[in-house]
């Protein structure tokens, strides 16, 4: 741990009494002692200073976070969280791009291209180590240079065949040249995602959607053109995985890298690959990183990876100051 005790970086994992959970914080001085917590649950027992939800999918856990003063997420994740989980969000919002004000730190935020409202946080603590939280990244080309990089791992594991993959663009597009199209796709990410590319294509008919896909698809994108319920005429549909495999539809396809679905897939990700997460390390050219995201052993593979090549990592799991909650 010496490095990051050097940067002045406490991570800490979290525990209950059913085991650990996925989560870090981090603890650091600015002045004070301050923790900020990342896409963890709200806890009832110690309150972080802030708990930064990098952007609205369920496993980075702001159904719970945001229903705290102390949740910071940018205008787009709050409305996306509201509309998913049907509760008021109850922290602060910011636009991406901007530095907010948290307990006395200036806290820059950049666009990791993921979802929509998905960003980075990143600051400095009171040695001038600069911190940079990502959440998932699908491009990080906006990643500023930092110290201590705080990553995903969803596709980290370079052994991994499934961790190395590109967009089939070319076979998306080709998809829509037919008739009578559904698409499987999740309704938050993924379904505007899609909606963008058809659109990108040049095709402006009505694109048909579950009620849940369409009140985000509506509610977060300017331009997503007519949207319909499922039962109308549309060219094109796009519901949930589960529920296209019943949809009426000639041509069907999951918008996915997975390989275990019996329809046809087009790998379309929300994420970056192996490559990129390197890539992203590489770009960052951090002292330190610590991989805390997903569960499971990718980001213990992606740590050991970074290790192998001079750079200094710890995984989530090889953390051992615990928050008892
Ligand atoms: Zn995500």
């Amino acid at each position: 741990m010496k490095p990051l005790f050097d940067l002045g970086v406490l991570p800490i994992r979290h525990r209950t009494s059913k085991g650990f959970k996925p989560h870090v914080s981090l603890v650091f001085n600015a002045g004070k002692r301050l923790t900020f917590a990342v896409d963890t649950t709200n806890s009832r027992s110690q309150q972080p200073d802030a708990y930064l939800i990098t952007h609205a999918h369920s496993d980075h856990h702001g159904k719970s976070a945001m229903m705290s003063e102390n949740a910071v997420c940018s205008k787009e994740t709050a409305q996306a969280l509201e509309i998913l989980y049907g509760k008021k969000y109850a922290g602060r919002t910011f636009s991406i791009g901007d530095s907010i004000d948290i307990a006395g730190v200036s806290v820059r935020t950049y666009p990791t291209h993921h979802t929509i409202g998905s960003c980075a946080f990143s600051w400095e603590n009171e040695v001038g180590t600069k911190i940079m939280v990502t959440g998932d990244v699908k491009d990080s080309k906006d990643l500023p240079k930092c110290d201590c990089l705080v990553t995903e791992a969803n596709y980290g594991d370079p052994d991994d065949p499934k961790c190395h993959f590109e967009d089939d663009l070319d076979v998306f597009r080709e998809s829509l040249g037919s008739k009578d199209i559904a698409f499987g796709a999740y309704s938050f990410g993924k379904a505007q995602r899609a909606v963008k590319l058809i659109r990108d294509s040049g095709y402006d008919g009505a694109v048909g959607m579950d009620p849940v896909s369409t009140a985000l698809t509506r509610g977060l994108m300017q331009d997503a053109g007519q949207l319909v319920d499922l039962e109308a005429d549309s060219g094109i549909k796009i519901t949930t995985p589960d529920k296209v495999t019943k949809l009426k539809a000639k041509n069907k396809f999951i918008l996915t890298g997975r390989k275990d679905f019996k329809f046809p897939t087009i790998n379309i990700s929300d994420h970056m690959d192996v490559n990129g997460l390197i890539g992203m390390t590489k770009q960052c050219a951090p002292s330190a990183v610590i991989t805390y995201h997903p569960g499971g052993n990718r980001p213990l593979k992606l740590a050991t990876h970074l290790r192998k090549t001079g750079i200094y990592a710890k995984a989530l799991l090889e953390i051992n100051t615990i928050l008892e909650l």
